[in-house]
C-alpha cells in the first residue's frame, strides 16, 4: 500500500516527488509514457519567467513570483543548468506603452525585484540586434533560463534516490475508492493520490469524480531551434507585446546557447505535437518584426508543445471534494516557472490530510546535500579531461562529435534512477543528437550503447514514444 501515488512524471509531478520524499512515506510516481518528462515539461519554451505577467490577485501569479525566488537554491541541490539573464518586453507606440506599465504595476504588486521601463538608448545597447523601431522596454532582471525536461528528471532522480518508485508505460484508466483507500487499475493500492497529468487531469479526475467542474483544452505552441552559431543574437529573453493568445513571441538564448524562437498559440485536440507550416511561418514573422537579421537559416529543429488551459483560467492546487485526491491541473504557462511553489504548496496540503487522518507527516527524513552532478566532458578543462579520462576510459571515447559527449556519460544517463531509456532520453539528459547534426552520426551509435547497457536488441530501441523503433527489418548482430 502506498501513502502516495503522483500522476503524471512531468516537472509538476516530479518535484512533488522530489519535495515528499524528504518525509517517511511510500511515494509512486506513475507515468504513461516510456520517460520522464514526455509532456509539456519537455516541449516549452525553457524560461523561468519573472512572474509580472500573471494576474497579482491569481495562484499563477503568486506561484510564480514565489517560484522563481526557489530556482537559484533547487538549481544547487538537483545540479540542473539555471541561469538569470533578465527579459525585455519590447514595446513601440501608445498602445504597448500602456501595456508595458499594466505589466510593470501588476509585477510590483507581486514585488518581483529590479523591475524598470527601459528607455531607446539603453534597449538598443542591451540588445543591439533589435528593431530600430523599439522605443522602450520592460526590464525583468530575475528572469531566467533552464533545460526544463532536466529539471524534472533530476527531480525524480533525487526521488527515486531517497526511495520513491517510478512506474512507466503505465496509463492510469481506472481509479475506484474503496473505504479509505483508492485502487489504480485494479492493481496499486494507495491512501492518496496526486493527479499532474497535464493536459490529461481532466480525463484523470473523470475516473473518480463524475461531476468534474473543470475542463483542460490544449493549445499548442511551435518553436525554432537555431545552431550554436546563432548565439549571441540576443543577450537577454526577448518578449513582444502580450496578445490575448499569450505572452508573445520570444526569441531567447537556451541554457546550452542556441537560439531558441516561439511560440504561437493555436487550439488543437490533446497531444497533437506536430508542426506546421503556417504555424512557423507566423512565428518566422513574428521574429523577424524583433530581430531583422534573425538567421533562420540557422534553424536545427522544429518542435511544438501543448499548454493544459484550464476552464477556470487559474491553476487548479487542491485537494478535491474526493478527500484523499489532489488535483494539480491546469498548469499552463507559467508552470514551470512555478513549479517549485507548487510542489511546496501541495506539500502543505498532503500535510493538512495527514494531519486530519492523524498520521503527521514529519519528521524529514535525513536526505543528501545534493543530487550527483553530471559530468558534461565538453566543459572541463584540458587537466579535468586527462582527470576524467583516469578514472574511466569510456570518456575518450566521444560519441557526438557535435556536442562533445562521452560513451561514460551516456552510459551514466542510461543507469541512474529515472535513466534514459530511449535514443531522444539519452539526448535529453546529455546531448548526443542535439547538435547541428541532429544525430545523423552519433545515432546509431547511441543505438547500439542503449542496447547493450539494456541488454536489448537493437532492434528494439526506441526513438521516443512506445514502438516508435529506430530500426527496422534484419539488424545483422555485431
Ligand atoms: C508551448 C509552451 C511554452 C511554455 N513555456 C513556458 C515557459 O517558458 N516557462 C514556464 O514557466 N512555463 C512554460 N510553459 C508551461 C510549462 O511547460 C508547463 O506548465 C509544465 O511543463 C507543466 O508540467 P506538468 O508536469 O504539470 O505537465 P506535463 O509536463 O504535461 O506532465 C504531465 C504528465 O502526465 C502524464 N500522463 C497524462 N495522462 C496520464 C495517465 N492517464 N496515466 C499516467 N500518466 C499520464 C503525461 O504523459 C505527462 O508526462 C509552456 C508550455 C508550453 C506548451
Amino acid at each position: 500500500m502506498f501513502d502516495w501515488v503522483i500522476i503524471g512524471a512531468g516537472v509538476s509531478g516530479a518535484l512533488i516527488a522530489q519535495r515528499l520524499s524528504a518525509y517517511p512515506l511510500k511515494l509512486l510516481i506513475i507515468e504513461k509514457e516510456n520517460d520522464v518528462a514526455c509532456g509539456a515539461t519537455k516541449a516549452n519554451s525553457a524560461l523561468i519567467h519573472a512572474g509580472y505577467d500573471a494576474p497579482f490577485d491569481s495562484l499563477r501569479g503568486r506561484l510564480n513570483a514565489e517560484g522563481n525566488a526557489m530556482y537559484d537554491d533547487l538549481a544547487e541541490l538537483l545540479k540542473f543548468p539555471f541561469k538569470r539573464i533578465g527579459s525585455l518586453v519590447l514595446g513601440v507606440g501608445a498602445e504597448d506603452y500602456t501595456a508595458l506599465t499594466k505589466l510593470y504595476e501588476n509585477g510590483l504588486k507581486l514585488n518581483i525585484p529590479g523591475l524598470k521601463i527601459l528607455d531607446q538608448s539603453r534597449i538598443h545597447q542591451m540588445e543591439p540586434n533589435i528593431d530600430p523601431s523599439f522605443e522602450y522596454a520592460l526590464y525583468a532582471p530575475t528572469a531566467g533560463i533552464t533545460e526544463p525536461w532536466e529539471v524534472a528528471i533530476a527531480a525524480c532522480e533525487y526521488a527515486m534516490d531517497q526511495g520513491a518508485k517510478l512506474l512507466l508505460n503505465t496509463e492510469v484508466t481506472e481509479i475506484v475508492k474503496i473505504g479509505e483507500h483508492f485502487i489504480i487499475n485494479g492493481a496499486i493500492e494507495t491512501k492518496g493520490i496526486i493527479n499532474a497529468a497535464g493536459v490529461h487531469a481532466d480525463d484523470i479526475y473523470r475516473l473518480i469524480d463524475g461531476e468534474i467542474s473543470f475542463a483542460i483544452s490544449p493549445r499548442r505552441g511551435e518553436y525554432f531551434l537555431l545552431d550554436k552559431e546563432a548565439g549571441g543574437l540576443v543577450n537577454h529573453i526577448l518578449f513582444t507585446c502580450p496578445t490575448y493568445k499569450g505572452k508573445g513571441t520570444i526569441i531567447a538564448p537556451t541554457a546550452h546557447g542556441n537560439i531558441i524562437i516561439g511560440p504561437n498559440s493555436e487550439k488543437v485536440e490533446k497531444d497533437y505535437v506536430n508542426t506546421t507550416f503556417e504555424g512557423l511561418h507566423d512565428v518566422k514573422q513574428n521574429a523577424l518584426k524583433m530581430v531583422p537579421n534573425c538567421p533562420l537559416h540557422l534553424n536545427i529543429a522544429n518542435f511544438s508543445g501543448v499548454r493544459a488551459e484550464p476552464s477556470t483560467g487559474d491553476f487548479i492546487i487542491e485537494e478535491s471534494r474526493i478527500p484523499g485526491f489532489i488535483n494539480v491541473a491546469g498548469i499552463k504557462s507559467p508552470g514551470l516557472s512555478a513549479a517549485p511553489a507548487i510542489a511546496k504548496m501541495v506539500e502543505s496540503i498532503v500535510s493538512d490530510i495527514h494531519s486530519r487522518r492523524g498520521t503527521a507527516l514529519g519528521p524529514m527524513i535525513q536526505t543528501p546535500i545534493s543530487r550527483r552532478a553530471r559530468l558534461h566532458f565538453s566543459e572541463l578543462s584540458e587537466a579535468e579531461k586527462i582527470k576524467a579520462i583516469a578514472q574511466d576510459a569510456k570518456h575518450a571515447h566521444i560519441v557526438c562529435r557535435c556536442e562533445q559527449v562521452t560513451e561514460a556519460e551516456i552510459i551514466d544517463a542510461i543507469h541512474r534512477n529515472a535513466g534514459a531509456r530511449t535514443l531522444n532520453g539519452v539526448k535529453r539528459r546529455v546531448r548526443p543528437g542535439a547538435g547541428r547534426c541532429q544525430g545523423g552520426f552519433c545515432g546509431p551509435k547511441v543505438v547500439a550503447i542503449l542496447a547493450r547497457e539494456l541488454g536489448i536488441h537493437r532492434n528494439e530501441v526506441e526513438q521516443e514514444r512506445k514502438g516508435s523503433f529506430v530500426l527496422s527489418g534484419g539488424v545483422q548482430d555485431e
